[in-house]
């Protein structure tokens, strides 16, 4: 069948997921908005939020996941269902499905999501090994768990491979199903990717104590059978085994990009459909959202990425500008009732430093924070036990620290203040050190270190952090704050778009006329974003070569005062100044800009949140 022609637009969307779902709902939100939107989705149900699935295993109905069906009762969307595109035909803009029907598109949308990866090992396929993506997978790990343990008489044993996010969470349920599992993690700790050697071991005494073994450093070399055929054992490469009736690979994932390489779209070497900022392809008739795409290289395995995706594709089918941007990625889970949060880059890289603000081990808290080497930007950190301060925190990843943000990155402590030594090593007061670091002209760790405190002492790091980030806080004004990001930061702009948000000054909050028509006048002539936020006037958008002449701008406006018109003693920079890590939709009050790209669909269970995108609304039109 052959779709005849009408005069609204014809947008194919190719998956039924998380992605789909979002765009499908952005494109429609418009009641007037001439498309018809035909999604075909291989599985036999509506969209659903796979990161509640192991929910499934706990008992709960699958209908619980379904995302919001109103979506589909709009009479511009039909949603085919167990149907799987298996050829796309660029030259005509078709595509074939599984059935032989041929679908006509002038848009085609990708949202094919992943593949779920299994270890490459002998008897990965047997009977009683799983895999996690789907309803379907979910309710076979739960129906082969209540039929093999009625047929053995016994509580079953089981094993998760891979210590993830995912899979511990896996693990934990197939656990509060009565089997005695083991987590398997090659690593050598559980969520190596997000958390440091300290914090791991605290989230893995957490899973520990809920009855779940973990074996880390451990590869699975081979899975073997019963006489049955089922699985019955995992060897590892030490020589050792262990007993499994039931195994759920938790390895990570594939983007399903097989229709678009077929097609002869430009796809990553690793896998994935290469996107650019707006989610277009190679083909101008084809976008691509959700697990399946990349753009910069970097995968998607979140559904607020996904989800964003889903909301800049849709806007620019409408005809607008959104545009994805980097932002400081994050994890944020509870894990047998620990809550840890890791957000930016986490883990120590060569030129940074870690900065373990708080440690209260007997209450299970830590508190640890990554700075570049000058103490001028926050690249990432770890909360664990207490992560109240994770949104706060992650948004002022990749920032130079403000004076604000330094009370709260590092609020002074015992002895910050005193004059006792601030730690044995030290042997003197935090007003000493930073007199004695700002004649030694000393702004950086790594000169700082040699000179003061003993190397692997928390203490004295902290101190030595107290301290610069003072020196920080007295010498800012526009010439130092100034600085493009990635003279400070070489990481940072890999998270950003690379442009600047700069917060005008404004003397007692107050605006004249004048004021105003200077700020539009800048901001047209910048071509920058101005928007109100929390009581005061932003500018959006600034790349790192327009700052110098803005700040003049601004200053020559009355916008950015001169030092003398700083209230004495104040160390806050006149003119707040921060790359634009945030995104923006102006105008919304829905789910795109209050959720915007950091919340997953549902929070059952295990809350996680976790993303790497956001994005930035450019000259759409209201
Ligand atoms: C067990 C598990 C736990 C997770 N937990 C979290 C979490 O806590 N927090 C979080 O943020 N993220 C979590 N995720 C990740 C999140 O679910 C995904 O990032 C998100 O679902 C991706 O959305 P998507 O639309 O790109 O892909 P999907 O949701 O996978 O949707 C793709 C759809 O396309 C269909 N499809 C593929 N090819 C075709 C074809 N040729 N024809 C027709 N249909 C096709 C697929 O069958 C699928 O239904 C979890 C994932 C899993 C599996």
């Amino acid at each position: 069948m052959t779709e005849t022609a009408s005069s609204a637009r014809r947008i194919l969307v190719v998956g039924a997921g998380v992605a789909a779902h979002r765009f499908v709902a952005c494109l429609l939100r418009d009641p007037g908005a001439p498309v018809r939107v035909t999604m075909i989705g291989e599985e036999g149900r509506g969209p659903y939020d796979r990161s509640a699935l192991t929910s499934l295993l706990s008992g709960a109905d699958p209908a619980e996941l379904e995302l919001d069906r109103a979506v589909l009762r709009d009479d511009r969307v039909r949603l085919i269902r167990d149907e799987r595109v298996l050829h796309i035909d660029r030259a005509h803009r078709t595509v074939r499905t599984r059935s032989r029907r041929t679908y006509a598109y002038d848009t085609l949308v990708l949202a094919t999501g992943s593949y779920a990866a299994r270890v490459a090992v002998e008897g990965s396929e047997l009977p009683g090994c799983f895999v996690f993506r789907s309803i379907e997978d979910a309710e076979a790990v739960r129906d082969f768990v209540a039929s093999r343990s009625r047929e053995r008489g016994r509580p079953l044993r089981g094993a998760v491979i891979g210590g993830g996010l995912h899979g511990l969470r896996a693990a934990l349920a197939l656990s509060g199903m009565g089997v005695s599992t083991t987590v398997v993690q090659y690593p050598d700790r559980l969520l190596s990717a997000h958390l440091d050697p300290v914090a791991a071991s605290t989230v893995r005494a957490a899973v520990e104590a809920q009855g779940v073994t973990v074996r880390t450093h451990t590869r699975t070399t081979r899975l073997d059978p019963d006489e049955s055929g089922a699985v019955t054992a995992l060897e590892f490469q030490d020589g050792t085994f262990e007993r499994a009736d039931v195994v759920v690979f938790t390895v990570g994932v594939r983007p399903r990009d097989e229709l678009a390489r077929n097609a002869g779209l430009a796809v990553d070497p690793r896998g994935g459909v290469v996107i650019d900022d707006r989610c277009g392809t190679s083909d101008p008739h084809i976008l691509a959202i959700g697990e399946v795409a990349r753009l910069d290289e970097r995968e998607v395995s979140f559904v607020g990425a996904a989800q964003v995706m889903g909301e800049v594709a849709a806007a620019r089918v409408l005809g607008g500008d959104e545009r994805l941007l980097r932002v400081a990625e994050s994890v944020h889970a509870t894990l047998g009732g620990v809550a840890f949060a890791s957000f930016g880059d986490p883990l120590l890289r060569v030129g940074a430093v870690e900065v373990v603000t708080h440690r209260d081990t007997a209450a299970g808290v830590c508190r640890k924070l990554v700075f570049s080497d000058d103490a001028r930007t926050l690249l990432g950190g770890i909360l664990v036990g207490d992560t109240g301060d994770h949104e706060a925190l992650r948004a002022a990843v990749g920032s130079l620290v403000s004076a604000d943000v330094a009370a709260q990155l590092l609020p002074a402590g015992d002895g910050a203040t005193d004059d006792l030594g601030i730690c044995d090593h030290i042997g003197t007061s935090h007003a000493r050190l930073v007199a004695d670091l700002r004649s030694a002209e000393v702004s950086r760790f790594s000169t700082a270190r040699p000179l003061v405190g003993r190397d692997g002492c928390d203490d004295c790091t902290l101190a030595i952090a107290r301290a610069l980030l003072d020196l920080v806080r007295s010498r800012a004004g526009w010439s130092g704050v100034a600085e493009p990001l990635a003279a400070v930061c070489p990481t940072a702009p890999l998270r950003t778009d690379g442009t600047w948000t700069v917060r005008p000054w404004t003397r007692e909050m107050m605006l004249s006329p004048a004021d105003l028509v200077a700020l539009g006048q800048i901001a047209e002539e910048f071509r920058l974003q101005p928007r109100i936020v929390e009581a005061g006037i932003e500018l959006h958008g600034a790349r790192p070569a327009q700052l110098a002449p803005l700040i003049e701008r601004l200053a020559a406006a009355g916008l950015a005062p001169g030092d003398g018109e700083r209230a004495a003693g104040e160390t806050r920079p006149a003119t707040e100044l921060r790359p634009d890590t945030r995104p923006e939709a102006p105008g919304r009050s829905d789910s795109a800009q209050g959720r915007r790209a950091s919340a997953p669909v549902a929070s059952r269970g295990a809350v996680s949140v976790a993303n790497g995108w956001g994005y930035r609304l450019v000259g759409a039109e209201p």
